[in-house]
């Protein structure tokens, strides 16, 4: 099991950083964490083939984190994705994606789809709204989500709030853990994953 850094930065743009994403490379698994900006490029730079990327998990939705989400759904389907990429994330994840599908990319999707036979066809992306507590278990790796407080300004409305949820994630295998947060300060949930 390998983890990359393929973005340290944030939201302003940096000469020698890429903004947020981590890569875990298990077997032929390519497990992104968020995809902001670069993030083709820096997969391209680590040697990665981007039609073998099919699982993404967002920690929260501030742009530096899911800037670059269009970029992975329509290049890995690009570099030959054979199944569906699959999105998890926060509530309003599917709304994000549905609304890159069906709002911002669809010419360029319906575009590509007749002028590109090559490509077999669009291959879909699949959007999960999560919530803390277990995700997924593949059998070889196991992942669940834990609330955390992303920390700066969050004198926010209660209503609000209950759609701005940010998510840390425990990752489980080949007896190892491995706890990956977006922009977190010190809370419990932290120190659970
Ligand atoms: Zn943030």
């Amino acid at each position: 099991m390998e983890v990359i850094l393929l973005g340290t930065g944030g939201p302003r743009p940096d000469p020698r950083r890429m903004a947020t994403t981590t890569l875990i490379r298990l077997g032929d698994e390519n497990i992104l964490f968020d995809a902001g900006r670069g993030v083709v490029v820096q997969l391209s730079k680590a040697g990665v083939a981007l039609g073998a990327i099919n699982t993404v998990f967002l920690t929260h939705h501030h742009f530096d984190h899911i800037g670059d989400l269009y970029d992975v759904m329509l290049n890995s389907w690009m570099h030959g994705r054979k199944d569906e990429l699959r999105v998890y994330g926060p509530p309003d994840t599917e709304r994000l994606v549905d609304t890159l599908i069906t709002q911002v990319y669809d010419k360029d999707i319906t575009w590509r789809d007749k002028g590109e036979p090559t490509f077999g066809g669009w291959k879909p992306v699949v959007a999960t709204d999560i919530i803390p507590g277990p995700v997924l278990d593949t059998g070889r790796w196991k992942i669940s989500a834990e609330l955390v407080s992303h920390g700066d300004g969050l004198d926010m409305p209660p209503a609000f709030l209950a759609r701005w949820m940010c998510l840390g994630y425990r990752f489980e295998a080949e007896g190892k853990v491995i706890a990956i947060s977006g922009d977190t300060v010190p809370c419990p949930g932290r120190a659970a994953g």
